[in-house]
């Protein structure tokens, strides 16, 4: 009997597996047609400045529309289109979309504004046949600090030649660099240094437990000041309470972003945002 069991468990663990990767194929075929398609999308976070509360920048989140599960955050299909290849032509879609974005905001504003996108180690990889940001950003007579690049940093702590060599192309056209989930990792001082990085985004693990853990509250003030000497400016992430809010003001930070202020939404409800008198320059 027992041995009959074992043979019907690994007949369902068979079918399961079958399933499973039944799913993965689908999903792959139905990524490849993601782009070609229009069912990508941008969501817009706003960043804050603390001192005043104005919305003075914006994250560009990914969101994938599919036909049949609806709206799929990031985290559902990034790591698939790393892959199968498919992440630098998406990282492209991404970086014009955002920037055109930044552009049009900007207009409304009567100014400028900045617009964040996200590059994954990935993306960092030497590839042929890339679009060329900075290049892009010169063709559509737009400044580079319209956009700034947010990107892990093991992208520095790792840095391959092609990566290094990426970086600092983006920093000579202008476009602003911010190490995305500070704190998370283990780059050192030195490393931000030598990068010309323009922003910390101090991880929210950070922000998480912080009242009843002043362990952590020292390491944020910490860093905070460690930023500012080094002429960084400091955004922290996953800002959820009007408590943390008010401390970080308090600490010095520069910039935060989180379900506090808004969370992501698409671009038309980010203009009436802008446009609801929080945004000043
Ligand atoms: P990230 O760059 O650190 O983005 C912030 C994430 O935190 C977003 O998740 C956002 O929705 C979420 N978030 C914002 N405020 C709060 C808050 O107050 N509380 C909590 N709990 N979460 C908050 P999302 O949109 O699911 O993105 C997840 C990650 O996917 C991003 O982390 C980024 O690493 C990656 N990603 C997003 N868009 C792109 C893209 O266009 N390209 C690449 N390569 N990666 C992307
Ligand atoms: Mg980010
Ligand atoms: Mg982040």
């Amino acid at each position: 009997a027992a041995k009959n069991n074992g043979g019907n468990q690994s007949r369902f663990f068979a079918r399961n597996m079958h399933k499973a990767s039944q799913l993965r194929y689908r999903l792959i075929a139905d990524l490849r047609q993601a782009l070609p398609a229009g069912q990508l999308r941008l969501y817009y976070q706003p960043i804050v400045e603390l001192v005043d509360g104005g919305i003075r920048k914006a994250e560009a989140l990914l969101r994938w529309s599919h036909p049949q599960r609806g709206l799929l955050p990031p985290a559902e299909f990034i790591g698939l289109a790393e892959e199968i290849g498919l992440i630098n032509q998406i990282g492209d879609w991404v970086f014009t979309e955002a920037a055109a974005q930044a552009r049009r905001w900007g207009e409304l504003l009567g100014g400028s504004f900045q617009v964040s996108v996200n590059k994954s180690p990935a993306q960092f990889a030497a590839h042929a046949q890339r679009l060329s940001w900075a290049a892009h950003l010169r063709q559509q007579g737009q400044a580079g600090n319209s956009v700034s690049v947010e990107f892990m940093e093991g992208v520095l702590t790792n840095v391959s030649e092609a990566a290094g060599d990426e970086l600092a192309s983006l920093h000579q056209a202008g476009i602003e660099l911010a190490v995305d989930h500070f704190g998370a990792g283990a780059s050192s001082i030195a490393t931000l240094k030598k990068f010309d990085v323009d922003y910390l985004k101090i991880d929210r693990s950070f922000l998480h437990d912080m009242a009843a853990d002043a362990g952590k509250q020292t390491i944020l003030e910490t860093m905070i000041a460690m930023a500012h000497r080094l002429g960084l400016r400091v955004i922290a992430e996953g800002v959820e309470t009007a408590k943390q809010r008010d401390w970080l003001r308090e600490a010095g930070a520069d910039y935060a972003q989180g379900f506090l202020f808004s969370e992501p939404v698409p671009a038309e409800q980010f203009s009436a945002l802008l446009g609801g008198g929080q945004a000043r320059h």
